[in-house]
């Protein structure tokens, strides 16, 4: 078999091992293996790739593999070290930092293969205009690709500014802003029909303006898109970000003939596209005004300085107390339990208590913490068994019959204003409805608003008492206390 038929043939079982890490990063039981799974794939990719890269190169084999060795050097290196370095709260702004360099690199794959194609130096005065043949649809693949790429760039690095805290993740309101974005897509359009009639095999000399052109609306759109939403509506941005990433990675693996990166790409983006939907449905959002950028941004409603109240506070020892009485508690964990870490002694409390026959569970609301499957990813690290693990859906009618209710650091997933106001950010958004239990412990630091930025009706209701500190430090004082 040649080299090329093996690499053709390692890349077909990558792309199966792709699918079927996707299969089992769907359940928690099998995440581990899906995780296996890809990386396996990833190798054998990885490997592929080189192959091939030494088969085709056009210089010395032994210059193509000192720079490809180089290029893996640098990059493992700062993976690693990254990844090591990384606290599970900084995940996202990673992941979305992650979704950037794909748009980014396919900007500069576009632009490499533009001048490799249309060289600019050959001149478009004497030739005749227009690509033809194959030329076409590689002008275009260029073209779409630096589109989605920049689309991605910009996008991902204003999601990653607002998710680290060095963006306000407040929306960005422009007048008129869907008319702004209509605008920038009818003009890449235009440009598209310019790029076309002057791309061609006289050179890139006159195409390589409007592309320039282009790309400046699309790094100006992902930024708008973006930048419009609002903090409580970031989980679907960002699935959605992984989304046009995987498209941007497909569009490179077009423009640079590798099969493989157009599987991979296809995949992710399908796959993201389908979280997005899923993420869509569980905070009712509509998935079109999500790709429009334009929701969670109505005005007014509970914001951070909106109703207060008078709170009751409450003791460690009191919610010790409290819980030795109960017969059913229900833990509703949220970002606050992963900055404090709290995952290991709030799974010894569930331990604890079912030892003494109180029925515990975990309500987990689907955009809870700052990553899909977040908390579940903790509870699971924590050893807290999958079946008292229930999803909003299945523990939401629970709530009216249980004792004692613990939300844990959540703060915008159980916040009644998205039923009872109207004009809140967080409108329409289902939430735990942690309220309807007898009694309500919030485990948080101080009375400061949630992700959204939205004050909190539930920490003011007659049921609910604060137990203020760190979460980590009350939930290890009431695990001493029993
Ligand atoms: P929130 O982010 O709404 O609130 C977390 C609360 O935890 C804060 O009010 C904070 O209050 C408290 N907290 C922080 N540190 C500690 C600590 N050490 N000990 C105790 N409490 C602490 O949490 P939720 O999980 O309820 O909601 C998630 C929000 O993030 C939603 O708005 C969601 O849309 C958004 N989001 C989710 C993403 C996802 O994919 N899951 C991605 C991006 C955004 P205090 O400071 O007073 O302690």
């Amino acid at each position: 078999m040649t080299t090329t038929g093996l690499v053709q043939g390692a890349s077909v079982v990558a792309a199966v091992l792709f699918i079927l890490s996707l299969a089992g990063l769907s359940r928690q039981e099998t995440a581990r293996r899906g995780v296996n799974l890809g990386m396996a794939g990833m190798v054998l990719a990885l490997g592929a790739t080189v192959a091939l890269a030494l088969v085709r190169s056009e210089r010395p084999v032994g210059v193509t593999a000192a720079l490809i060795l180089f290029v893996l050097v640098v990059g493992a290196t700062v993976g690693t070290w990254r990844a090591r370095s990384v606290e599970m709260t900084q995940m996202p702004e990673l992941i979305a930092l992650l979704h950037s360099f794909v748009g980014l690199a396919a900007v500069l794959v576009g632009y490499g293969s533009f001048l490799t194609a249309f060289p600019l130096g050959e001149g478009a005065a004497g030739g005749h205009a227009g690509a033809a043949g194959s030329d076409t649809v590689h002008a275009i693949e260029i073209y779409l690709g630096v589109l989605i790429g920049a689309v991605t760039f910009t996008g991902s690095l204003v999601a990653f500014g607002k998710l680290s805290g060095r963006l306000r993740s407040a929306p960005v309101t422009l007048p008129a802003r869907n008319w702004l974005n209509l605008a920038v897509v009818v003009g890449c359009a235009a440009l598209l029909a310019w790029y076309m009639i002057a791309v061609g095999p006289a050179g890139g000399a006159a195409a390589v303006v409007p592309l320039l052109l282009m790309t400046v609306l699309a790094l100006a759109l992902g930024w708008h898109l973006v930048a419009a939403i609002g903090g409580g509506d970031m989980p679907v941005v960002v699935s959605m970000l992984n989304s046009y990433s995987g498209w941007a990675a497909a569009a490179a693996g077009f423009m640079l003939g590798n099969d493989l990166l157009i599987i991979t790409g296809a995949l992710v983006g399908s796959s993201g596209a389908i979280l997005s939907y899923i993420m869509c449905r569980a905070m009712n959002r509509s998935f079109v005004s999500v790709i429009l950028g334009g929701f969670g941004t109505a005005p007014g409603g509970a914001a951070a300085d909106g109703p207060a109240g008078t709170h009751r506070e409450t003791t460690a020892d009191a919610v010790a107390a409290q819980l030795v009485g109960a017969r059913s508690v229900i833990i509703a964990p949220g970002y606050g339990m992963a900055v404090a870490k709290a995952q290991y002694p709030v799974a010894d409390l569930a331990a604890k208590l079912a030892e003494r026959g109180v029925r515990v569970r975990f309500a987990i609301h689907p955009v809870a913490g700052r990553l899909p499957g977040h908390m579940n990813v903790l509870l699971a690290e924590a050893k807290v068994p999958y079946d008292i693990v229930e999803g909003m859906d299945e523990i939401n009618a629970d709530f009216d019959e249980t004792d004692v209710v613990l939300v844990i650091g959540a703060n915008d997933t159980v916040n009644p204003a998205a039923q009872e106001d109207p004009g809140s950010p967080i409108a329409g958004m289902p939430v735990l409805e942690v309220w309807h239990a007898r009694d309500v412990v919030v485990f948080k630091r101080s009375m400061a608003t949630g992700y959204a930025g939205v004050q909190n009706p539930l920490f003011f209701k007659d049921n609910t008492e604060m137990l203020f500190g760190d979460a980590k430090d009350r939930v290890e004082e009431i695990v001493k206390s029993l």
